[in-house]
């Protein structure tokens, strides 16, 4: 596409700050609108996989973010108390080279944040929408302000959107989440995302996510999950008995968990599974959570977020702004639709109050893992690559 387009981004996240990259890169008027008032994300870590990291490197991104987070090549799991192993996905047994990377999430977010304000897209703060017209291709915020009209509408609001209309019911499953110094001596492997599970109520995780910012110590992320309506009741309990807990379930983590200093250290997050019905209405596009929110059991958010910013630079790119719902919509939909399934299916195994997932999990789906073709299955699935996503976008 020839013509400059006016587009407009609302969420500055990890998929509203890739698109308006990708877009004010190739030459078009990019406004992003947030609600914070100073940049910053909210979070840990997280994991890059394959399907992220081939985007980020088309942005010219992946080099730094590699340098800075830690390799992961491999999911490790073990039940409490009999230390059974019933989730183990080794990247290699899909390619000898594959690995994920296990990064802060200021990283990634300065690095976004770097390159769209870098390509001249113009970032406008303490802005909370609230409306949108896809007819007029105007945005309102919570204040009555109106902005517009765009040729293009990003919705990257993220799971709690204004502008996707499907229901929000939380899942019964969050996370407190917090990053701690990485205990360079030892016990963790560096290499692996290791967690503990007592059945699916109780869930810890750690997993080594490298440096913020070039020359700061090397990082660990480390979660507990609790459930969603649990928090305040968390919060009112001294930290002492839940580190108790936790070191209870996982007595190796005591050094982590005795760093901690009060319950404000941790971030809340309480999951949603919802996939938006239209992800496209005339002008207004969706990308990221506000389109398919999940649990970030299979750690693929962040993930499809950019996948789907990258989808949407090439549907603009290759077409006419008439056609560029349906490119967008041909590239995302079926891994979409792959991924939010496969989520849907795997988080109740791993959080939730049953006992027959769990029990099932340990006895019949662990051993069944192991023979091929299932370490080859499991480790495409994590790595994103079920679909094929980045053939369909000239990433492979
Ligand atoms: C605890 C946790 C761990 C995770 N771990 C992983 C992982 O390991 N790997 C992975 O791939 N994914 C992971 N995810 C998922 C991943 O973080 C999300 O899928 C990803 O951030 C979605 O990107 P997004 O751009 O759609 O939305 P977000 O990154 O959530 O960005 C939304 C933006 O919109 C802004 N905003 C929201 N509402 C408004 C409004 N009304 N007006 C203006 N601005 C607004 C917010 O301030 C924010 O900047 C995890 C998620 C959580 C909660």
């Amino acid at each position: 596409m020839s013509a400059k387009l006016n587009v407009v981004v609302a969420g500055a996240g990890i998929g509203g700050l890739a698109a308006a990259a990708l877009l004010s890169t190739a030459g078009h008027r990019v406004v992003l609108f947030d609600r914070f008032g100073a940049p910053a994300p909210v979070g840990s870590g997280l994991m890059l996989q394959d399907t992220g990291l081939a985007v980020l490197g088309a942005m010219g991104l992946r080099d730094r973010l590699t340098d800075l987070g830690s390799p992961i090549r491999r999911l490790h799991g073990r039940t409490v108390p009999k230390l059974r192993t019933v989730l183990d996905v080794r990247f290699s047994a899909l390619r000898p080279d594959l690995h994920a990377v296990g990064i802060q999430r200021t990283a990634l977010f300065d690095a976004l944040l770097g390159a769209a304000l870098a390509a001249g897209a113009d970032l406008q703060t303490s802005t909370e929408i609230a409306r949108v017209d896809a007819k007029t291709g105007t945005l309102e915020d919570n204040r009555g302000r109106q902005f517009g009209p765009f040729d293009l509408l990003i919705d990257g609001l993220g799971a709690n959107s204004p502008l996707s209309r499907k229901s929000h019911r939380p899942l019964p499953y969050g996370a407190l989440w917090i990053t701690l110094d990485w205990p360079e001596l030892g016990p963790f492997d560096a290499g692996a995302l290791e967690q503990r599970y007592r059945a699916a109520r109780k869930m810890a995780g750690v997993m080594a996510s490298g440096s913020a910012i070039e020359g700061q110590t090397r990082k660990a992320t480390y979660f507990w999950s609790i459930k969603g309506d649990g928090f305040e009741a968390w919060r009112s309990t001294p930290l002492d008995a839940w580190k108790e807990e936790a070191i209870a379930l996982w007595p190796e983590t005591s050094d982590l968990i005795n760093a901690v200093e009060d319950h404000d250290a941790f971030s809340f997050a309480r999951y949603r599974h919802r996939t938006h019905d239209k992800p496209v209405q005339g002008r207004l596009i969706h990308i990221g959570d506000s389109w398919h929110a999940a649990s970030p059991q299979l750690g693929q958010g962040a993930n499809m977020a950019l996948l789907d910013a990258y989808a949407l630079f090439l549907a603009v790119s290759s077409g006419s702004l008439e056609t560029t719902p349906q490119r967008y919509l041909q590239y995302r939909r079926s891994h979409v639709r792959l991924y939010q399934l496969m989520s849907f299916l795997f988080t109740p195994v791993y959080q939730s109050d049953g006992a027959v997932l769990p029990f099932l999990r340990d006895w019949l789906a662990a051993p069944v893992s192991r023979a091929p073709p299932a370490p080859a299955l499991l480790a495409a699935m994590v790595s994103g690559a079920v679909g094929r996503p980045l053939k369909k976008l000239g990433l492979a």
